[in-house]
Parts: C-alpha cells; structure tokens; sequence
C-alpha cells in the first residue's frame, strides 16, 4: 500500500472522508475503494454501525444496489475491539451514528499505519454537523464532499427528511423507528426544516418510538 497506489501522495497512516447528503454515492464510493485495495491483496476490514439496516445485515450497500460485507459494531470501542492485527485498511461506513470516541479510535488507527475510509453524512436533516462527522473531517488528511441531485436540477448538499410526506421539524427527533418517513437530497434553497409551534409532536400523535 504505497502512495503511487491510492494516488494522495502518503504514505503510512492516514484517514479518507467520504461525505455529503443521502443519494450522493458515499456508499458505492466506499466499496469502490474497497474493492480496488482488495484486489491489490491488501488485508480489509469494513464496519458499520448496527442501526443502519435499510438493505441487509452484514452489508454495506449502496443505492444503486452493490453490495460489501461488513461487521455491525455498536461502538467504536466495540469496533477497535473487533480489530485484526494484520488489518492494513479499515472502511467504516455510516460514521455520523458512531459515538464521539470514533475520532480517537479512527486516529489511533492511522497512527499505527493503517489506512482508514470514512463514510458518513455531514449534516442531520436539520442541516446541522452530524455525530463526530465535523471533526473527523478535521483530522482527515483527504476529504471528498459528494453531492446528489436536487428535485431543481441543481447540486444537493442536503437530505431533505419528510414525514407522512411534510417536511420534518427541527425538534424531531434524528431516528424515528415506525414513523413513515422518506428522504430526499435537496440543494440550500429546496432543503426546508419546519421552526417554532407545530400543532402535536407528530410522534406521539403516531405513537412510534422514539430511538435518539
Ligand atoms: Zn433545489
């Protein structure tokens, strides 16, 4: 694994950010990347946080369907825990859902020599810095900011969060488990994020249960 492979220019250890909104190919990015280091036979692990399983257990997949296995983890404790000594890589996908202990585990890693992907989004719904996102981007050697398509045509850098079809509230809460909710990738002036009174806290209205 030398800096001719990647193409960054380092050598040693060092951490890749992948973000941007929903829909704007983090995922496949990241098992893009994956599978060229194993194909160069380089030692891979992946992890991702267990709450993610839109597609399937085990898996990281992306949108357009392409799938990676991967090791569920908890905690970033837990992910450092499951480490393999021989790991030369380590991918970890839905970053923003990790506690804050991410970013010391992701720079220990890279300290010790490994290169480390991250993928995550940047921003919650409301449009603000998501979990450790901001700081890993921050002692990120190499970051890539992606973004998706807006319903308008133009580049979207947000995830537009929907509930029973409105816009979401600023005060709901990030995961909602059994509410119907959707996702769209929107640019600034398309992306809206519902302020102030509301007429019933649309989760209790719903009675689903709220997870964080
Ligand atoms: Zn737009």
């Amino acid at each position: 694994m030398g800096p001719m492979l990647l193409g960054h220019g380092f050598s040693g250890g060092w951490i890749e950010v992948i973000t941007g909104p929903m829909f704007s190919g983090k995922s496949e990015e990241l098992i893009r990347r994956v599978t060229r280091a194993v194909i160069a036979q380089q030692k891979v692990q992946v992890f991702k946080h267990a709450i993610d399983d839109r597609y399937a257990k085990l898996a990281v997949a992306s949108h357009a369907g392409r799938t990676l296995e991967a090791e569920l983890v908890a905690s970033a404790g837990e992910l450092l825990a499951r480490l393999n000594k021989e790991t030369q890589v380590v991918a970890v996908d839905e970053a923003q859902f990790l506690d804050a202990e991410v970013v010391a585990v992701v720079e220990r890693l890279a300290d010790s020599g490994r290169r480390v992907i991250v993928a995550g989004l940047d921003m919650d719904f409301r449009g603000e810095p998501f979990g450790a996102m901001p700081e890993l981007i921050t002692r990120a050697e190499v970051v890539e900011k992606l973004t998706a398509i807006c319903r308008c045509g133009q580049a979207a850098t947000r995830t537009q969060r929907l509930i029973h079809g409105r816009p979401a509230h600023y005060d709901d809460p990030t995961v909602f488990v059994g509410a119907a909710e959707s996702y769209e990738p929107r640019c600034r002036s398309c992306h809206v994020v519902l302020r102030g009174l509301r007429e019933a806290p649309l989760f209790l209205e719903q009675g689903a249960e709220v997870r964080g």
